[in-house]
């Protein structure tokens, strides 16, 4: 099942976030402010009925020439992209979540080991690249996230 790693981390008796049904949703985007133990940023794209998910240390640029360390994380199901509030402690993930930002993107590119995106949301706008690297290891959860 999709969300199996995503849910076996959950326990949906103690948290508000959603427990997930694979389904359509292609063409959104957010940004979720996450605070957590080290306070990240959560970028998703809804491609092929699912949130594909990178946790961003230090945010999505909004600048061109600034490449930001991303790390795929598991696949989300497409409701996770309305989801703010506070995961309890305890919790995988314990702590606020914030819709940063969110809006609409249109898929320019996917290779395995890149994707690009035009993004039209409420800060972030144009066109985004994330390539993974890492070498030859084709599983490497490591990817920059830039704007072109
Ligand atoms: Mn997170």
């Amino acid at each position: 099942m999709t969300f199996d790693e995503y849910r076996r981390k959950r326990d949906f008796r103690r948290t508000t976030e959603p427990k997930g049904f694979e389904g359509e949703g292609s063409g959104i985007f957010v940004v979720q402010e996450h605070h957590a133990s080290h306070l990240h940023y959560d970028f998703r794209l809804a491609l092929n009925g699912v949130l594909k998910s990178w946790a961003v240390p230090k945010g999505v640029p909004i600048e061109t020439k600034i490449k930001r360390l991303a790390v795929e994380t598991e696949d989300h199901p497409i409701e996770y992209a309305h989801f703010e509030g506070d995961i309890p402690e305890g919790e995988y993930g314990a702590g606020k979540v914030i819709i940063w930002d969110s809006g609409e993107f249109e898929l320019i590119e996917r290779d395995v080991d890149r994707i690009v995106v035009s993004l039209r949301g409420r800060k972030l706008n144009g066109r985004y690249a994330l390539v993974r690297f890492g070498g030859k290891e084709r599983k490497a959860k490591n990817w920059l996230l830039m704007k072109l």
